[in-house]
């Protein structure tokens, strides 16, 4: 093998270990690190440790190397595996994805960068414009997709708080032509609260940072993150530690610019400002209890009115109509007759925050398919142009454990489940028939089937979720604690659940609040905490109704829900578990079709 690397480098292939456990796996991986070789092989799997610094890895003259090549000419690269990808596309018409996986922090972000990155360079050699077009959005969307969609945790300080996936597709030339990116379940409980040493999204602290003074004092903003509630946690804390550089600041600067290129325009970006420092606001609204019982307002007000006005000067929405919607909500009573009932203060912030979550959350899908319609494949004719081919490339959250697991991380290690059993299917189905290619009889193979964690998990009626949605469709008081109950019963015997109640000696659960499951990945314990809160996700229609009769387009087309009486909505909404659920089911449906390079 040309320019391979000598044995003192470990094995380039998992495979070509003389025994497979645990430790020569281990000592392998650890050898080839040390050498500054990150990426072995496993037959067809690449496996990447991250380095956590700049290795000569990457650019042109890498990029040079691994192009056009067969996969195993080169050292292991992620460039060869796109590659790989890449001809299988080109060569056989073959729609391919490639499926990134990994926990949080694990390097799965770049990863898909670097793929990009290599897409871009080895195609359009004629220099089409239309295929530049395309290219140049598909690389500069990523860095407004992180500014909105990606947050400090403390795993990672760029995290990806959505899942991606992307679709690019290739004419017969082998040329970009467009692209589609899903994204799926944001966390947007972020936007309201972040554990310590956290932040909130990049985008607040961007656009306080970043800002220059005229432009602060158009928003009524203070330059300070530390004034506004909701960026008050991270407001210590810059984005980069690696690289001094990656300032909000700059950011700032290089999202708008990277805005304007990709084809926002400038009104866009001035209301999305204007929606960022709204939410900002909103979080700062307090609301207090009156003495005197004004007509409507059930005693209720708002601590520091101006902050009423600036929201809906920034939401271009008439003053006393968001004041009302702050205060009171309205309902059909039984003769379709409207009545406005005032709110308690708890009503008040709670409905304020959900305000502020749904706000952010259809800003970012907003943003998302903007993009999209930008990247749409323009003009195409299938029976002129020939059949667009697609590389998928799905970069989604890693498995997640922290301190306390909440809603958002028992949907992202469910999804962990999920994609483990494509992933087994797969795998499975390519060995399989690798052997038969081979004449050799199939053997079957020892492993770890995880489709009775998914099971406990989606399973209608008895799963979680559907457990779940029971609980928030009940009306009257039904508690996290309840439900929490209802999960015992049903699941007693499961071998992947546990709770405090199920093992009362296990002190690592509190009694009438956590459960475990025991993932393929490593045991979460959960706390039931707000989860039924979480999956009803639900918006008073007043908002709704608000946001849509706002004079600005942008922020307008956001909430076509809004154009709906409250006699009207009559449908309950899709719980967001539910939402997930599907989302996940029609993911690995659409993954299942394609030809996997991992
Ligand atoms: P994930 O998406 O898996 O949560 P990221 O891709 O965001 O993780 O990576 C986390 C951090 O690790 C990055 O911000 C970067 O500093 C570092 N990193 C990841 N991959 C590489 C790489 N190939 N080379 C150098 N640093 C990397
Ligand atoms: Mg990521």
């Amino acid at each position: 093998m040309e320019d391979e690397d000598g044995p003192e480098y470990g094995k380039p292939d998992f495979v070509l270990l003389d025994q497979l456990t645990m430790e020569d796996f281990m000592k392998n991986l650890q050898l080839r690190f040390e050498k500054g070789r990150i990426y072995t092989y496993i037959g067809e799997v690449l496996v990447s440790v991250n380095p956590y610094q700049e290795l000569p890895l990457y650019g042109p003259e890498a990029i040079a190397k691994y192009q056009g090549r067969e996969l195993y000419e080169r050292p292991p690269h992620l460039y060869a595996v796109v590659n790989a990808a890449y001809k299988a596309m080109k060569r056989r018409s073959r729609d391919t994805c490639v499926v990134i996986s990994g926990e949080s922090g694990a390097g799965k972000t770049e990863a898909s960068k670097h793929i990009m990155q290599y897409i871009a360079a080895v195609t359009n050699p004629s220099q089409r414009a239309e295929v530049e077009r395309v290219k140049d959005v598909l690389l500069k969307s990523t860095c407004v997709l992180e500014a909105f969609g990606n947050a400090r945790t403390n795993r990672n300080h760029n995290s990806s708080r959505f899942g991606k996936y992307m679709d690019i597709n290739f004419d017969f030339k082998g040329d970009p032509v467009g692209g589609h990116i899903h994204s799926y379940l944001l966390e947007k409980s972020r936007v309201l609260k972040q554990h310590v040493g956290e932040r909130n999204f990049h985008a607040f602290y961007q656009l306080l940072r970043g800002s220059d003074d005229q432009a602060l004092q158009g928003l009524h903003l203070e330059r300070n993150p530390a004034v506004y509630n909701f960026t008050r946690q991270g407001a210590g804390l810059n984005m980069g530690v690696h690289n001094a550089l990656d300032s909000d600041e700059k950011n700032h600067q290089a999202v708008t610019e990277a805005m304007r290129v990709i084809g926002f325009s400038p009104e866009e970006v001035e209301s999305i400002h204007r929606i960022l420092a709204a939410i900002l606001h909103l979080g700062n609204i307090e609301f207090v209890e009156t003495e005197e019982d004004g007509p409507q307002k059930g005693g209720l007000a708002v601590a520091e009115e101006a902050l009423v006005g600036y929201v809906a000067e920034l939401t271009a929405t008439p003053r006393d109509l968001v004041l009302r919607t702050l205060l009171a909500r309205t309902v059909a009573s039984g003769g379709r007759e409207l009545i406005e009932k005032g709110h308690t203060v708890a009503e008040a912030s709670y409905a304020r925050d959900a305000c502020a979550k749904a706000v952010y959350q259809r800003l970012f899908e907003w943003v998302v398919d903007r993009i999209n319609g930008i990247m749409e494949p323009r003009g195409r004719d299938p029976r002129r142009d020939g059949k667009d081919t697609v590389i998928g490339v799905l970069d989604i959250y890693g498995f997640e454990v922290f301190p306390v697991n909440s809603f958002e991380q028992f949907c992202i290690n469910y999804c962990n489940e999920k994609l483990q059993q494509l992933f087994i299917q797969l795998i499975l189905k390519q060995e399989q028939e690798e052997y038969e290619r081979e004449g050799i009889a199939w053997q079957s193979v020892e492993y770890f089937n995880n489709a009775t964690i998914v099971e406990l998990v989606e399973r209608p009626h008895r799963g979680i979720l559907a457990v779940l949605d029971e609980a928030c469709s009940t009306a009257g008081p039904i508690t996290d604690r309840i439900f929490l109950q209802t999960l015992d019963t049903h699941h007693r015997h499961h071998p992947h659940y546990s709770s405090r109640q199920l093992c009362p000696t296990d002190k690592t659960m509190e009694f009438g609040r956590d459960f475990r499951i025991k993932h393929y990945a490593g045991d979460v314990t959960y706390s039931v905490e707000g989860f039924i809160d979480k999956n009803r996700d639900s918006l008073f229609q007043d908002f709704k109704r608000l946001l849509y009769n706002s004079t600005d387009p942008t922020l307008r087309a956001m909430w076509p829900d809004g154009q709906q009486d409250i006699t009207e909505v009559t449908k309950r909404p899709l719980t967001a578990g539910t939402l997930f659920k599907n989302s996940m089911v029609a993911l690995v449906e659409n993954l299942a079709s394609k030809r996997p390079l991992a």
